[in-house]
C-alpha cells in the first residue's frame, strides 16, 4: 500500500466506514509508516479534543438578554396583522439565530490554541518538511541570505543566528503554517539529523508550561524570548538539542534589537 491511498481514506477510516479487509490494511500501513500513523493519531486526537468539555463556552453575559428583546419584539409583532407576523418570523428569527451563533462561535474561533495541539502542530510541520522534499525555500549556510529572504513574506523579521561553530550548521529557511499563522522555520543540521526551528512572535495567551517534550520518537523544545516563540523540533537526542536550544537563547539575546 502506497501512502495516498491512506492519506485519502484517513478520515474514513477514523469513521469507521472502512470494511475489514480494507481497515486491517490501513493499520498494517500505519504500523510500517511513521508519517501515515502520525496523520492518524492526530485525526484521532483532534476528534477527542473537539469532544472535550475544554470546548464548552459560557454564553457571554448579555446574551441572555439580547435574546429575551428579540423575542419579545417578535411577541409584539404577533399581535400585529399576519403580513407583519409574517415578515418577523422571516427576517427576526434568522437574524437571532445567526447572532446566537455567531457569539457562541466567534470566541471558539479567537480562542489560542492549546500547547498541546501546538505541539501536534510542529510534529506535523517538522515531518512534512522531511517528507515532501520541501526542507527549504531558501537553502543556504548563510544567516545575511536566510535573514534578508524572509523580508515581505512575514509580519516579522526571525533574528537568524550561525551556529557552525559549534557543530549545528545552518541549512535554510522556509515558510510554514501553523497555530493559525505563518511563521518562519530555520532549518539547522547536526550531523545526519535535521532540526526545524520554528518562530513567530509570541502573543500573552501563549502557555509555557512542558517546555520539553517527545513525542512520535521527535523531540521537542518551546520558549518564548524577546517576545519570539521558539520550537525547537528534530529527532536529535534531547541532551544535543537541548544545547541547540541554549545557544540560539543566547545568541539571539546578544543580537541589539533595533530602534
Ligand atoms: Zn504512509
Amino acid at each position: 500500500m502506497s501512502c495516498t491511498e491512506p492519506r485519502d481514506l484517513v478520515q474514513a477510516y477514523l469513521d469507521h466506514e472502512l470494511d475489514l479487509a480494507k481497515s486491517l490494511e490501513m493499520e498494517q500501513h500505519f504500523r510500517e509508516c511513521v508519517p501515515c500513523s502520525t496523520a492518524s493519531e492526530e485525526g484521532r486526537r483532534l476528534r477527542t479534543a473537539l469532544n472535550d468539555g475544554g470546548l464548552y463556552f459560557n454564553a457571554p453575559p448579555g446574551l441572555h438578554k439580547r435574546i429575551r428583546a428579540v423575542t419579545r419584539a417578535e411577541a409584539r409583532s404577533n399581535a400585529r396583522p399576519r403580513t407583519f407576523r409574517w415578515r418577523a418570523i422571516t427576517f427576526g428569527l434568522p437574524a437571532a439565530l445567526a447572532a446566537v451563533i455567531a457569539l457562541s462561535i466567534v470566541p471558539l474561533l479567537r480562542r489560542p490554541m492549546t500547547t498541546d495541539l501546538l505541539a501536534d502542530e510542529i510534529v506535523s510541520g517538522h515531518v512534512r518538511s522531511m517528507m515532501a522534499d520541501h526542507l527549504t525555500d531558501v537553502p543556504s549556510s548563510d544567516k545575511h541570505t536566510v535573514k534578508p529572504w524572509f523580508d515581505g513574506k512575514l509580519d516579522f523579521s526571525p533574528a537568524v543566528v550561525d551556529l557552525a561553530d559549534h557543530g549545528f550548521p545552518l541549512v535554510g529557511g522556509r515558510l510554514d503554517y501553523l497555530g493559525n499563522r505563518s511563521v518562519a522555520a530555520l532549518v539547522y543540521a547536526r550531523q545526519k539529523h535535521f532540526i526545524n526551528l520554528f518562530v513567530w512572535p509570541s502573543s500573552h495567551e501563549e502557555t509555557r508550561d512542558a517546555p520539553k517534550s517527545s513525542r512520535h520518537g521527535l523531540n521537542l523544545i518551546h520558549w518564548n524570548a524577546s517576545e519570539m516563540t521558539y520550537w525547537a523540533i528534530s529527532d536529535l537526542n534531547p541532551a544535543e538539542l537541548g544545547e541547540f536550544a541554549d545557544l540560539v537563547r543566547q545568541r539571539t539575546e546578544a543580537i541589539p534589537k533595533p530602534g
